[in-house]
């Protein structure tokens, strides 16, 4: 489809607006509808609704990572079953079973996903309700009671962990729930394995932008600097952060290929 439009872009600029330019001294002769076309016709996508206390649910086009129901779009990664509990529709952390990731591999994409910090949490700065959102399981899209706790910046909740500070805090406190629209555009590279186009995010939390089209560096490290490392399609990896705090809660995840 997109193909459809470029070469629709192309013939634009191509032809017609050369020849309008050309033509301005008889601008009385164009028509408004030589300026328009109809097709290919958008396709008609039908919105999710909100729900309670967060954002939209799936759109019928959306693959839908966890419904609330079970974890059969997901697994360790480690390998095996993903092992979170599943209850009340929601998946909460299982630090002892470590992170669990998509089956599917993605690339370029739209992510929703909803996060919840126990109302009753404690601790501080990064040992706080950490989780954390792997982009294409490389990239960390930070998540994190970042509710009156402070931390390094960069490493606060809707961080690029290490890389990138959010614009704004946009918390809800511990107890309601999160919302992050993440907009990702996957990197490719060059034969040399660095990069030819760095990925690049787009992160939406509670309504308000707070990563606008930033650039990601390279992977997502603890200690040390970003690394590139050359990388095809992946999954949506989800954290079991080894902090002593209560763990979090996730719930309506969706995923639209772009
Ligand atoms: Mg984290």
């Amino acid at each position: 489809m997109n193909m459809e439009y470029s070469k629709k872009f192309f013939f634009t600029v191509a032809f017609l607006l050369p020849a309008m330019i050309a033509g301005a001294q008889e601008k009385n002769k164009m028509t408004h509808e030589m300026t328009e076309f109809y097709s290919p016709e958008v396709p008609v996508v039908t919105p999710g609704s909100t729900i309670d206390g967060g954002g939209f649910t799936a759109p019928s086009d959306a693959i839908i990572l966890f419904d609330g129901k079970d974890l059969s779009k997901w697994e360790s990664a480690k390998g095996g079953a993903a092992l979170w509990k599943v209850h009340d529709g929601v998946v909460t952390v299982d630090k002892s079973t470590g992170d669990i990731q998509t089956k599917d591999k993605f690339n370029d994409f739209q992510l929703h996903i909803e996060w919840c910090v126990p109302k009753d949490i404690e601790g501080s700065s990064q040992a706080r309700g950490n989780s954390g959102i792997f982009l294409q399981g490389m990239y960390e899209v930070q998540v994190l009671d970042s509710y009156e706790n402070k931390t390094y910046v960069n490493g606060q909740a809707a961080s690029i962990y290490k890389q990138a500070v959010p614009l704004v805090n946009a918390m809800r406190k511990p107890g309601e729930w999160n919302v992050y629209d993440i907009i990702y555009k996957a990197p490719d590279f060059k034969e040399d394995g660095s990069y030819r186009n760095y990925p690049r995010v787009t992160v939406i939390h509670n309504g308000v932008v707070v990563q606008n089209d930033t650039e990601i560096r390279g992977t997502t490290e603890f200690i040390g600097l970003p690394r590139i490392v050359k990388h095809g399609a992946g999954p949506i990896r989800l954290q079991a952060h080894g902090d002593p705090s209560k763990p979090i809660s996730y719930r309506n995840i969706w995923i639209r290929n772009l």
